[in-house]
């Protein structure tokens, strides 16, 4: 038994030495954290991914808000082929430019050379808009707004897991409407559902805005994104929605008879969000202890996790840790216990605290006799998140979970923001700008320079124009921190991922 009182505290720290602290190398940290929380592996093939079943129940949870909020928006889920001729690619003069580099081709199939050489989807807006003309005849069958769930693949270069993938899954909605007003309406319908659902469902506060010239999407009029900053204090891009304007129309013939009976294009938009989205949840809110769930996010909200020594403690605890997790589940909250003789309690503190589930409660003999539990939040460590008493009656435990839940929601919310908010740097010159990027923050000036002075400044300091936002802060007369000339927005500057 003495070796039993040592063991725990090795295994303990193994549990924690596993993962590199953030603040000495947040990329090692980042990889450290999806092994250990058995969120993902490397696939065989360079920049694969395979999403194991803790990391899918999370891409499970973004599905499950999404796919409600586009239904209520009046979209219909359906699929499109993943293999697209390459004749379709090049239709459109800038969608292929922008894409040929990414581009995964079929040329066999069944052993033998294909006449026309296969696209393996990067983006469907081709495949889309060939089927559209075949739909689409007169004003009555506009709008018309579908969404499919699917894999898509992009030779990326860089990869980095969830982050950027060859192969990544997401959604990918398309729209067709009337006039170019009810398609730009679209665009911003959506880009706002995306940033509802960061803010409110995975307590990241990410800045809405409009993609510079030079940024927007291949093929797209303008491009709406939503940026979101990582624990390194880089940008994240974690969804787009483009207004397509006729671009694809015109490339396609994707035509209608208006009212008064003349041929029209259609305008068009398109949106996503893939499955980087769980890579920004990881750098968003986890820390040296591991992942870090928003409770609205997290497959388990509560682990149980029961103590006893003695045999003739374990069918007391067992029992009452049941009971709890009944009462727990009945009410709606994600609950799991955690009984395994074979690992210590130190032990599944640490695993569990690791996996970055909100809320531990943990039972042992005396708690039983007393009617009572202990809970620890995950977010505040040590001692100050633990709460010792609280009963078991059923309506007081449940109010109380639910109050914590919530209280760790926008907790984690408000503690992105003011480190978002105290890593943005208003800047008015290029100097200052210079100095903000290198400090690592984001600089947010004036901005009506051209595209070259815009790759300038990304070739002179690797920083990017990640949007417009759509907030401008008050007053006029700024002043261009580049050129000086009268400037009417200012844009975001920042390194990106
Ligand atoms: P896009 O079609 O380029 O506007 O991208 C749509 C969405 O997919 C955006 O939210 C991107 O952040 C995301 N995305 C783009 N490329 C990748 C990739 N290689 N892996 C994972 N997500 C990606």
């Amino acid at each position: 038994s003495a070796e039993k009182e040592v063991s725990p505290v090795t295994e303990d720290r193994r549990a924690k030495r596993s993962i590199t602290p953030r603040s000495q190398d947040f990329n090692a940290w980042y990889l450290d954290v999806i092994a250990n929380a058995e969120l993902a592996d490397y696939g065989p093939v360079r920049g694969t991914m395979v999403i194991r079943p803790y990391g899918y129940a999370i891409w499970e949870a973004i599905q499950d808000y999404l796919n409600v909020k586009f239904k209520e928006t009046g979209h219909s889920n359906m699929y499109f082929p993943q293999f697209i001729p390459y004749s379709f690619i090049e239709k459109e003069a800038s969608h292929v430019e922008g894409f040929s580099p990414e581009l995964a081709l079929v040329t066999i199939g069944g052993g033998k050379e294909l006449e026309e050489k296969l696209v393996v989807r990067p983006t469907s807006e081709t495949i889309v808009n060939h089927m559209f003309t075949q739909w689409i005849h007169s004003y009555r069958d506009l709008p018309l707004m579908v969404n499919q769930w699917a894999n898509v693949t992009r030779w990326e270069m860089r990869t980095k897991p969830f982050i950027r993938t060859l192969e990544f899954l997401w959604q990918e909605g398309h729209t067709a409407h009337a006039t170019l007003e009810e398609a730009e309406k679209e665009a911003l319908q959506m880009i706002d559902v995306y940033t509802k659902f960061a803010y409110e469902e995975a307590a990241i506060p990410v800045i809405v805005g409009r993609k510079s010239k030079v940024e927007t999407f291949a093929g797209a009029s303008k491009t709406y994104t939503i940026e979101a900053m990582m624990g390194d204090r880089k940008a994240l891009q974690a969804g787009t929605s483009h207004n397509l304007g006729q671009n694809f129309s015109h490339a396609f013939g994707t035509q209608f008879t208006d009212e008064n009976g003349q041929r029209q294009h259609v305008w068009q938009t398109s949106w996503a969000i893939s499955t980087r989205f769980v890579g920004g949840i990881i750098m968003t809110h986890g820390d040296d202890t591991g992942l870090l769930l928003p409770p609205k996010i997290a497959p388990i909200q509560v682990i149980i996790v029961p103590i006893w020594k003695k045999d003739d403690e374990k069918t007391g605890v067992i029992d009452a840790a049941l009971s709890v997790k009944e009462v727990l589940k009945t009410a709606g909250i994600k609950v799991k216990i955690d009984d395994s003789d074979q690992r210590t309690p130190g032990w599944k503190y640490n695993f569990w605290e690791m996996k970055g589930i909100p809320l531990r409660i943990e039972i042992g003999p005396r708690d039983v006799s007393s009617g009572s539990v202990v809970i620890s939040r995950r977010d505040v460590p040590g001692k100050q998140g633990k709460v010792f008493g609280i009963s078991m009656e059923a309506s007081v435990l449940v109010a109380y979970v639910k109050d914590k839940l919530d209280e760790i929601q926008s907790s984690l919310l408000d503690r992105a923001t003011s480190f978002r908010d105290s890593n943005i740097v208003d800047v008015n010159s290029y100097d200052e700008l210079k100095a903000a990027i290198s400090e690592g923050k984001w600089a947010r000036g004036p901005w009506s320079a051209s595209d070259k002075d815009e790759l300038r400044v990304k070739e002179e300091t690797g920083a990017t124009i990640r949007c417009f936002p759509f907030e401008q802060p008050e007053g006029q007369n700024k002043a261009c921190l580049m050129t000086g000339n009268p400037a009417e927005e200012v844009a975001i500057f920042a390194k990106s991922y």
